[in-house]
Protein backbone atom coordinates (compact mmCIF):
# COMPACT_ATOMS: atom_id res chain seq x y z
CA UNK A 1 0.00 0.00 0.00
CA UNK A 2 2.98 2.19 0.92
CA UNK A 3 4.31 1.34 -2.79
CA UNK A 4 1.75 2.32 -4.34
CA UNK A 5 1.11 5.56 -2.05
CA UNK A 6 4.25 6.25 -3.56
CA UNK A 7 4.26 5.54 -7.07
CA UNK A 8 0.74 7.32 -7.40
CA UNK A 9 2.39 10.52 -5.85
CA UNK A 10 5.41 9.90 -7.91
CA UNK A 11 3.49 10.03 -11.27
CA UNK A 12 1.38 12.92 -9.88
CA UNK A 13 5.10 14.59 -9.85
CA UNK A 14 4.45 15.32 -6.26
CA UNK A 15 7.80 15.49 -3.99
CA UNK A 16 5.95 15.25 -1.14
CA UNK A 17 4.19 11.70 -0.38
CA UNK A 18 0.61 12.06 -0.14
CA UNK A 19 0.26 10.91 3.33
CA UNK A 20 3.05 10.38 5.85
CA UNK A 21 2.63 6.77 7.20
CA UNK A 22 5.45 6.16 9.78
CA UNK A 23 6.17 2.33 7.91
CA UNK A 24 8.64 2.09 10.65
CA UNK A 25 9.59 3.82 13.30
CA UNK A 26 13.03 4.50 15.46
CA UNK A 27 14.42 1.10 14.37
CA UNK A 28 17.82 0.70 15.24
CA UNK A 29 19.30 -3.27 14.08
CA UNK A 30 22.64 -4.20 13.15
CA UNK A 31 23.16 -7.35 10.66
CA UNK A 32 26.23 -8.99 11.11
CA UNK A 33 28.25 -10.68 8.14
CA UNK A 34 27.55 -14.16 7.84
CA UNK A 35 24.41 -14.25 9.84
CA UNK A 36 20.97 -14.76 8.65
CA UNK A 37 18.49 -12.45 10.58
CA UNK A 38 15.00 -13.23 10.28
CA UNK A 39 12.58 -10.18 10.42
CA UNK A 40 9.31 -10.86 11.16
CA UNK A 41 5.42 -9.91 11.96
CA UNK A 42 2.21 -9.52 10.22
CA UNK A 43 1.73 -7.46 6.92
CA UNK A 44 1.99 -3.56 7.54
CA UNK A 45 3.88 -3.96 10.27
CA UNK A 46 7.06 -2.33 8.22
CA UNK A 47 9.05 -5.28 7.21
CA UNK A 48 8.94 -4.98 3.71
CA UNK A 49 9.82 -1.08 3.86
CA UNK A 50 12.79 -1.76 6.08
CA UNK A 51 13.89 -4.65 3.63
CA UNK A 52 13.56 -2.41 1.02
CA UNK A 53 15.12 0.71 2.50
CA UNK A 54 18.08 -1.78 3.83
CA UNK A 55 18.46 -3.27 -0.09
CA UNK A 56 18.44 0.92 -1.28
CA UNK A 57 14.95 0.64 -2.76
CA UNK A 58 13.85 3.34 -1.00
CA UNK A 59 15.19 5.82 1.35
CA UNK A 60 14.39 6.42 4.92
CA UNK A 61 12.75 9.80 5.53
CA UNK A 62 15.26 10.00 8.11
CA UNK A 63 18.17 7.86 9.70
CA UNK A 64 21.00 6.01 8.05
CA UNK A 65 21.76 2.57 6.61
CA UNK A 66 25.29 1.50 6.79
CA UNK A 67 27.27 -0.77 4.68
CA UNK A 68 30.41 -1.84 6.10
CA UNK A 69 30.23 1.55 8.08
CA UNK A 70 29.60 3.52 4.74
CA UNK A 71 26.02 5.78 5.07
CA UNK A 72 24.97 4.01 1.58
CA UNK A 73 22.79 7.45 1.04
CA UNK A 74 26.11 9.61 0.50
CA UNK A 75 27.95 7.42 -2.00
CA UNK A 76 28.37 8.24 -5.22
CA UNK A 77 29.87 6.72 -8.24
CA UNK A 78 31.81 3.49 -8.57
CA UNK A 79 31.30 3.23 -4.74
CA UNK A 80 27.34 3.80 -4.91
CA UNK A 81 27.47 1.17 -7.65
CA UNK A 82 29.82 -1.25 -5.99
CA UNK A 83 27.12 -1.47 -2.77
CA UNK A 84 24.21 -1.64 -5.24
CA UNK A 85 25.61 -4.58 -6.61
CA UNK A 86 26.70 -5.94 -2.95
CA UNK A 87 23.40 -5.85 -1.39
CA UNK A 88 20.65 -7.58 -3.63
CA UNK A 89 17.01 -8.39 -3.26
CA UNK A 90 15.19 -11.66 -3.76
CA UNK A 91 11.16 -10.92 -4.11
CA UNK A 92 8.21 -12.41 -3.06
CA UNK A 93 6.39 -13.17 -6.28
CA UNK A 94 9.09 -13.94 -9.34
CA UNK A 95 6.43 -14.10 -11.86
CA UNK A 96 5.67 -10.05 -11.40
CA UNK A 97 9.26 -9.41 -10.95
CA UNK A 98 10.66 -11.44 -13.63
CA UNK A 99 9.85 -9.68 -17.15
CA UNK A 100 7.84 -12.08 -18.83
CA UNK A 101 9.73 -11.19 -22.32
CA UNK A 102 12.65 -12.16 -21.40
CA UNK A 103 14.79 -15.55 -21.68
CA UNK A 104 15.94 -16.52 -18.51
CA UNK A 105 19.54 -16.38 -20.25
CA UNK A 106 18.93 -12.28 -20.69
CA UNK A 107 17.42 -12.17 -17.12
CA UNK A 108 19.83 -13.62 -15.46
CA UNK A 109 22.66 -12.44 -17.38
CA UNK A 110 21.94 -8.77 -18.16
CA UNK A 111 23.49 -7.13 -15.01
CA UNK A 112 26.96 -8.42 -14.86
CA UNK A 113 27.26 -8.13 -18.41
CA UNK A 114 26.10 -4.59 -18.06
CA UNK A 115 28.18 -4.04 -15.04
CA UNK A 116 31.30 -5.67 -16.43
CA UNK A 117 31.52 -8.40 -14.03
CA UNK A 118 31.58 -10.68 -16.87
CA UNK A 119 32.47 -10.66 -20.43
CA UNK A 120 30.03 -10.58 -23.21
CA UNK A 121 31.63 -13.62 -24.65
CA UNK A 122 31.46 -15.11 -21.82
CA UNK A 123 27.41 -14.35 -20.15
CA UNK A 124 26.25 -18.02 -21.55
CA UNK A 125 28.57 -19.87 -20.27
CA UNK A 126 28.19 -17.67 -16.93
CA UNK A 127 24.50 -18.00 -17.14
CA UNK A 128 24.63 -21.98 -17.26
CA UNK A 129 26.99 -21.92 -14.09
CA UNK A 130 24.33 -19.91 -12.37
CA UNK A 131 21.32 -21.68 -13.03
CA UNK A 132 23.62 -25.17 -12.28
CA UNK A 133 24.00 -23.31 -9.00
CA UNK A 134 20.66 -23.11 -7.84
CA UNK A 135 19.99 -26.35 -8.95
CA UNK A 136 18.57 -26.06 -12.64
CA UNK A 137 18.88 -27.83 -15.71
CA UNK A 138 21.83 -25.13 -18.09
CA UNK A 139 19.15 -25.76 -20.67
CA UNK A 140 16.46 -23.40 -19.49
CA UNK A 141 18.45 -20.63 -20.18
CA UNK A 142 16.34 -20.02 -23.13
CA UNK A 143 13.22 -20.56 -21.38
CA UNK A 144 10.74 -18.01 -20.47
CA UNK A 145 9.27 -17.21 -16.83
CA UNK A 146 5.93 -18.61 -17.50
CA UNK A 147 7.85 -22.01 -19.06
CA UNK A 148 8.89 -22.27 -14.94
CA UNK A 149 7.07 -23.93 -11.94
CA UNK A 150 6.69 -21.62 -8.84
CA UNK A 151 9.94 -23.59 -7.51
CA UNK A 152 11.88 -22.98 -10.16
CA UNK A 153 11.06 -19.58 -10.67
CA UNK A 154 12.01 -18.96 -7.55
CA UNK A 155 15.29 -20.43 -7.96
CA UNK A 156 15.56 -18.14 -11.48
CA UNK A 157 15.18 -15.33 -9.27
CA UNK A 158 17.97 -15.96 -6.68
CA UNK A 159 20.09 -16.64 -10.15
CA UNK A 160 19.57 -13.31 -10.57
CA UNK A 161 20.13 -12.11 -7.44
CA UNK A 162 23.28 -14.39 -7.51
CA UNK A 163 24.87 -13.33 -10.82
CA UNK A 164 25.78 -9.93 -9.59
CA UNK A 165 28.00 -11.47 -6.96
CA UNK A 166 26.27 -9.75 -3.73
CA UNK A 167 27.55 -10.44 -0.29
CA UNK A 168 24.19 -9.57 0.83
CA UNK A 169 20.57 -10.38 0.08
CA UNK A 170 17.45 -9.04 1.45
CA UNK A 171 14.46 -12.05 0.97
CA UNK A 172 10.87 -10.14 0.58
CA UNK A 173 8.73 -13.57 1.54
CA UNK A 174 11.02 -15.29 -0.73
CA UNK A 175 9.34 -18.18 -0.32
CA UNK A 176 5.62 -17.27 0.49
CA UNK A 177 4.30 -17.99 -2.83
CA UNK A 178 5.28 -21.76 -2.75
CA UNK A 179 3.71 -25.08 -1.74
CA UNK A 180 5.39 -26.10 2.04
CA UNK A 181 7.58 -29.06 0.57
CA UNK A 182 8.84 -26.70 -2.01
CA UNK A 183 9.45 -24.17 0.26
CA UNK A 184 12.02 -26.16 2.32
CA UNK A 185 13.86 -27.11 -0.77
CA UNK A 186 14.02 -23.17 -1.61
CA UNK A 187 15.25 -22.78 2.33
CA UNK A 188 17.18 -25.50 1.92
CA UNK A 189 19.25 -23.82 -1.26
CA UNK A 190 19.70 -20.53 0.34
CA UNK A 191 20.94 -22.18 3.37
CA UNK A 192 23.70 -23.68 0.97
CA UNK A 193 24.37 -20.75 -1.38
CA UNK A 194 25.21 -18.50 2.18
CA UNK A 195 27.57 -21.51 2.99
CA UNK A 196 29.28 -21.58 -0.67
CA UNK A 197 29.25 -17.71 -0.82
CA UNK A 198 29.06 -16.63 2.86
CA UNK A 199 26.51 -14.85 2.24
CA UNK A 200 24.29 -12.70 4.54
CA UNK A 201 20.54 -12.71 5.03
CA UNK A 202 17.67 -10.05 5.90
CA UNK A 203 14.75 -12.49 5.75
CA UNK A 204 11.77 -10.96 5.87
CA UNK A 205 8.69 -13.26 6.57
CA UNK A 206 5.30 -12.99 8.07
CA UNK A 207 5.63 -16.89 8.50
CA UNK A 208 7.55 -17.56 11.91
CA UNK A 209 8.17 -21.01 10.92
CA UNK A 210 9.98 -20.34 7.75
CA UNK A 211 11.93 -17.57 9.69
CA UNK A 212 12.85 -20.02 12.44
CA UNK A 213 14.24 -22.45 9.94
CA UNK A 214 16.98 -20.03 8.47
CA UNK A 215 17.64 -17.35 11.03
CA UNK A 216 20.35 -16.81 13.34
CA UNK A 217 18.69 -14.44 15.02
CA UNK A 218 15.17 -13.26 14.87
CA UNK A 219 13.65 -9.71 14.95
CA UNK A 220 10.25 -9.09 15.52
CA UNK A 221 8.13 -6.24 14.56
CA UNK A 222 4.78 -4.58 15.26
CA UNK A 223 3.34 -1.47 13.73
CA UNK A 224 6.61 -0.05 12.54
CA UNK A 225 8.79 -0.72 15.64
CA UNK A 226 10.94 -3.78 16.58
CA UNK A 227 9.20 -5.25 19.55
CA UNK A 228 11.74 -7.88 20.66
CA UNK A 229 15.13 -9.24 19.13
CA UNK A 230 17.27 -12.36 19.88
CA UNK A 231 19.01 -15.76 18.64
CA UNK A 232 16.58 -17.50 16.73
CA UNK A 233 16.30 -20.69 19.20
CA UNK A 234 16.46 -19.25 22.28
CA UNK A 235 13.38 -16.54 21.31
CA UNK A 236 10.68 -18.97 20.16
CA UNK A 237 11.71 -21.59 23.35
CA UNK A 238 11.29 -18.44 25.42
CA UNK A 239 9.78 -15.53 24.03
CA UNK A 240 9.85 -12.15 26.00
CA UNK A 241 7.30 -10.16 24.27
CA UNK A 242 3.38 -11.09 24.23
CA UNK A 243 3.29 -10.34 20.38
CA UNK A 244 6.25 -12.69 19.99
CA UNK A 245 4.42 -14.81 22.36
CA UNK A 246 1.32 -14.55 20.74
CA UNK A 247 3.07 -15.75 17.04
CA UNK A 248 4.70 -18.44 18.56
CA UNK A 249 1.78 -20.07 19.63
CA UNK A 250 0.33 -19.91 15.99
CA UNK A 251 3.35 -21.76 14.58
CA UNK A 252 2.09 -24.85 13.35
CA UNK A 253 2.22 -27.98 15.49
CA UNK A 254 4.39 -30.22 13.36
CA UNK A 255 2.89 -33.64 14.22
CA UNK A 256 -0.78 -32.29 13.76
CA UNK A 257 -0.44 -29.70 11.14
CA UNK A 258 -2.82 -27.43 13.18
CA UNK A 259 -2.54 -24.03 14.86
CA UNK A 260 -2.54 -24.88 18.80
CA UNK A 261 -4.85 -21.86 19.40
CA UNK A 262 -5.11 -18.32 18.18
CA UNK A 263 -3.60 -15.72 20.35
CA UNK A 264 -3.45 -12.75 18.54
CA UNK A 265 -7.10 -11.46 19.47
CA UNK A 266 -8.42 -8.04 17.14
CA UNK A 267 -7.88 -6.22 14.21
CA UNK A 268 -4.46 -5.30 13.27
CA UNK A 269 -4.70 -1.34 13.83
CA UNK A 270 -4.06 1.19 10.94
CA UNK A 271 -0.51 2.34 10.25
CA UNK A 272 -1.34 5.27 9.89
CA UNK A 273 -2.87 5.84 13.26
CA UNK A 274 -1.27 3.56 15.43
CA UNK A 275 -2.52 3.29 18.84
CA UNK A 276 -0.80 5.39 21.47
CA UNK A 277 1.36 4.19 24.02
CA UNK A 278 2.87 0.76 23.30
CA UNK A 279 1.23 0.11 19.53
CA UNK A 280 0.21 -3.76 20.99
CA UNK A 281 -2.13 -2.83 23.59
CA UNK A 282 -5.37 -2.87 21.98
CA UNK A 283 -5.15 -6.57 21.56
CA UNK A 284 -2.43 -7.28 24.46
CA UNK A 285 -4.33 -9.79 27.30
CA UNK A 286 -1.44 -7.77 29.57
CA UNK A 287 -1.94 -4.25 28.92
CA UNK A 288 -2.12 -2.09 31.88
CA UNK A 289 -2.63 1.63 32.14
CA UNK A 290 0.78 2.59 31.65
CA UNK A 291 0.85 0.84 28.19
CA UNK A 292 -1.80 3.04 26.92
CA UNK A 293 1.05 6.14 27.99
CA UNK A 294 3.97 5.04 27.86
CA UNK A 295 6.24 3.73 24.45
CA UNK A 296 7.94 0.94 25.77
CA UNK A 297 11.84 0.76 24.99
CA UNK A 298 13.58 -1.58 23.53
CA UNK A 299 16.05 -2.70 26.10
CA UNK A 300 18.05 -6.22 27.20
CA UNK A 301 16.04 -8.76 29.16
CA UNK A 302 18.73 -11.72 29.11
CA UNK A 303 21.55 -11.86 27.48
CA UNK A 304 21.41 -11.16 23.43
CA UNK A 305 17.98 -10.26 24.09
CA UNK A 306 16.28 -7.46 23.39
CA UNK A 307 12.46 -6.66 24.34
CA UNK A 308 9.82 -3.52 24.35
CA UNK A 309 7.31 -4.60 26.77
CA UNK A 310 6.28 -3.03 29.96
CA UNK A 311 6.00 -6.00 31.97
CA UNK A 312 9.98 -6.64 32.37
CA UNK A 313 9.79 -3.31 34.29
CA UNK A 314 7.65 -5.01 36.63
CA UNK A 315 9.66 -8.43 36.77
CA UNK A 316 12.41 -6.39 37.46
FE1 LIG B 1 1.39 -5.62 26.47
FE2 LIG B 1 1.94 -3.43 27.84
FE3 LIG B 1 3.89 -5.09 27.15
FE4 LIG B 1 2.69 -3.58 25.32
S1 LIG B 1 3.93 -2.87 27.02
S2 LIG B 1 3.18 -5.69 25.13
S3 LIG B 1 0.58 -3.58 26.08
S4 LIG B 1 2.18 -5.51 28.55
MG1 LIG C 1 5.38 -7.31 2.75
Amino acid sequence: DLDLAERAARKLGARIAPMTVHAVDDVSLSIRRGEVLGLVGESGCGKSTLGRMVAGLSAPSSGRILHEGRDTAKLKGAEARDVALKVQMVFQDPMSSLNPRMRVRDIIGEAPQVHGLVPRAEVDAYVERMLAQVGLDPATARRYPHQFSGGQRARVGIARALAVRPDFIVCDESVAALDVSIQAQVLNLFAELREEFGLTYLFVSHDLGVVEHISDRIAVMYLGRLVELGAAEDLIARPNHPYTRALVAEIPSFETGKKTYHAIKGEIPSPMNPPRGCHFHPRCPHAHDRCRIEVPRLRDVAAGRLSACHLNDRAA
